[in-house]
């Protein structure tokens, strides 16, 4: 409470040494510290609260520019935390949240803040999930590179003055830190670095990096048991594994119990045990990297002839990647890249046993990892209609380009992605794929016969009905079954046993406007307009919307860049002009310019908005989804922030690929087997009469018995 009142102190000198011109701001600070002062003397008081409308201008001041810049800004996020014992919860959240979301980049601190936040709310009564491993989880789950163990206890003691972390635990995060420096400072000597490498470290990793380790690792250990095991006498491949086991332990890993590997079962004979040499036992590394990481990656005997699903991303918005297993052949459903941060899903030891990727359209977030996981060192394949193929190459060669001419911050893209989008593999990952036709069954993997049936969400969008020995699974990918100016609306089969399906607009608001009717009136208003729009998709369907409207018969539409190839690729039928870039100075009135990027992270589009902030003629169209921490959500929901600084004519159009709320409800209420919803918004709850609706987590498995 101290450290609060002193801070409000520290607020009013800065205040009145910049002389603010806003005589009220001194005397509401003064009002607001005496409030404090007398809440600390009442505090045993419980139904004593402070003013909330106070506690939210003190935490507005905190962010004035000047006081921002002040070397002391950790201290003003700290208030969020000291006022929660006196405030309600509903303000608490919105101010974490606001720091969380509107601050252009997420910082160590608010990620901290909100991690301790959602455990203090959904757990109160004990502190146990505050731990550094649960923190981990926390950022990788939203894409975020975690900070070094010793930051964390640094921060954490100052959100948490009673914060305490065991001894034993320090000096395990000492070692985590030194390994995890020396990975990534020191690639080339993974090798030697795995010797005393902490499975711990994990969550630091790429998933590039990983896949090495795991590798070495095992390899390591194996070298290390044909030293220990005496080879004299003859061995069952039984007794060897039970002595690789006991290595494992020895390391402080994880061990598989002793139920025998699948993958050695085949070799389950008596094996003379002189007879094994170091280039055989180099080749076992593969097998056991499997047996390594936990008996997630296994059928177990007992597991035999499940079908296994499981989720290493798409919960939210994000990065998809589903895995089907069934024995040991899998496939995977999508394998994304996420749009607002570049993560792709994290390795999983399942990945291991998929033979082909399906991927159900193009957007990134559903195949920009394909070049992490497809090379030309495994047999891997993937599928999708041939159009998905286009535009995947022209998306994924694009970002190479950027990448190669560090068009955008360097720091945006990790050192996987600079070798994962070369040309040469980017040459690899196209040689590996296999066109589908829309109700042509082929079996993409032994057991795995796939159905495609076209999806209306963009140009080679595809669901997949997927059967495993009798076992009907449908995945819907991105769909709608609304028809849009491109497409007619997705017809899928209801009767499948387990269908995976697409709810980003789950129990979700539209607006009542007629977006036609919106549009008209911003032309009308404004004398020149920007779109941000996605270059596939949205692009080419405000194009013909804008043609249709006649809009296109009074102002000129331009579209450029990436953008512009794919309209002109798809042989989009409107009135457009295509200029080879756009800047500025070339923004005439009467202009209509569609382009990206779509939530205004950069681009065109951002240039674009920010030459003519000042120009209140000039309007923005926002027809796309729009991401919690970008500049487009800021514009969309007015914060005030973003409206101090543009002041252009904002009108936010709901356009969408994806299937409204009502026709969802109808698509659920339709569907006969198991109902999977994926992509819904972070926090979203299955209403009350849609019981049977699971909501996957992270990593969440689900198995279906055959
Ligand atoms: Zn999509």
């Amino acid at each position: 409470m101290q450290q609060l009142i002193d801070f409000s102190k520290h607020v009013l000198s800065k205040t009145s040494k910049k002389n603010y011109k806003i005589p009220e701001l001194k005397s509401d600070l003064l009002e607001i510290i005496n409030e404090i002062e007398e809440y600390s003397e009442k505090k045993d008081d419980p139904y004593y609260i402070i003013d909330n409308k106070m506690i939210k201008s003190l935490f507005d001041l905190s962010w004035l520019k000047e006081i921002e810049n002040d070397d002391k800004n950790l201290e003003y996020y700290l208030i969020g935390l000291f006022l929660f014992d006196c405030m309600n919860i509903e303000l608490y959240r919105s101010v974490i949240q606001e720091l969380f979301f509107t601050k252009n980049n997420r910082n160590e601190f608010s990620v901290l803040l909100y991690w301790v936040f959602e455990n203090k709310i959904h757990d109160t009564s004990s502190g146990d999930e505050l731990n550094f491993s649960s923190y981990l989880d926390f950022s990788r789950l939203i894409g975020f590179n975690p900070i070094l163990p010793s930051d964390f206890t640094e921060q954490m003691s100052k959100i948490l003055p009673n914060f305490e972390v065991k001894a034993e635990e320090v000096e395990k995060e000492e070692q985590i830190e030194k390994s995890v420096k020396n990975l990534t400072e020191r690639k080339e000597y993974v090798e030697e670095i795995s010797n005393y490498f902490d499975n711990a470290s994990l969550p630091y990793l790429d998933y590039f990096i990983e896949y090495s380790i795991l590798n070495q690792l095992s390899y390591n250990i194996t070298k290390k048991q044909s030293n220990k095991i005496e080879l004299k006498t003859k061995t069952s491949i039984a007794e060897f594994q039970k002595k690789i086991e006991n290595i494992y332990h020895e390391e402080g890993f994880p061990v598989v119990p002793t139920t025998v590997d699948p993958v050695l079962q085949p070799h389950l004979t008596k094996i003379d045990a002189k007879s094994v040499q170091m280039d055989k036992l180099a080749t076992l590394p593969k097998e056991l990297i499997k047996e390594f990481v936990s008996s997630k990656a296994y059928s177990s005997p007992s597991n035999a002839h499940k079908i296994r699903i499981t989720f290493l991303g798409g919960g939210g918005i994000g990065n998809m990647g589903i895995v089907v297993q069934h024995d040991n052949n899998a496939i995977l459903l999508d394998f994304g890249m996420s749009v607002a941060n570049n993560a792709i899903p994290r390795w999983h030891p399942s990945l291991q046993f998929v033979k082909a990727v399906l991927v159900s359209h193009a957007h990134l977030d559903h195949s920009g990892g394909l070049a992490y996981l497809i090379n030309s060192k495994n047999d891997k394949r993937w599928y999708g209609s041939p159009t998905t193929k286009v535009l995947v190459e022209k998306l994924l060669y694009n970002t190479s380009n950027i990448i190669k001419e560090k068009k955008r911050q360097q720091n945006q893209f990790t050192p996987a992605m600079h070798s994962y989008l070369q040309t040469s593999n980017l040459i690899n990952l196209f040689n590996a794929f296999l066109p589908l036709k829309p109700k042509k069954t082929i079996e993409v993997a032994p057991g795995f016969e796939v159905t495609p049936y076209p999806a209306s969400h963009l140009f080679g969008s595809y669901g997949y009905e997927i059967n495993i020995f009798g076992k009907r699974i449908f995945f819907t990918g991105d769909f709608s079954t609304d028809p849009s100016e491109l497409f007619s609306g997705a017809k899928f089969p209801k009767d499948c046993d387990l269908t995976i399906f697409d709810g980003t607009y789950y129990n979700g608001h539209i607006p009542e406007e007629d977006p036609n009717t919106q549009i008209l009136q911003a032309v009308e208003r404004n004398t020149r307009l920007i779109v941000p729009a996605f270059s596939v998709g949205r692009t080419q369907e405000m194009i013909k919307r804008l043609h249709r409207l006649g809009i296109s018969k009074k102002r000129q539409i331009i579209t450029t860049g990436l953008a512009a190839e794919i309209t002109k690729l798809m042989g989009i039928k409107a009135e457009y002009d295509i200029k080879k870039s756009f800047q500025p100075t070339d923004f005439e009135e009467n202009d209509i310019v569609i382009a990206g990027h779509g939530m205004l992270q950069g681009g065109t589009a951002r240039t674009l908005l920010d030459s003519t902030k000042e120009d209140n003629k000039t309007g923005i169209i926002l027809c796309g989804y729009q991401a919690p921490n970008t500049l487009g959500f800021a514009l969309k929901i007015s914060h005030p922030l973003a409206k101090q600084q543009f002041h252009q004519d904002v009108t936010s159009a709901h356009i969408s690929g994806h299937t409204t709320p009502s026709s969802l409800n109808e698509f659920i209420a339709n569907l006969e087997g198991k109902k999977v919803m994926i992509h819904t918004p972070r926090g979203v709850n299955t209403l009350k009469e849609h019981k049977e609706v699971t909501i996957p987590s992270y990593l969440e498995e689900i198995v279906i018995k055959n």
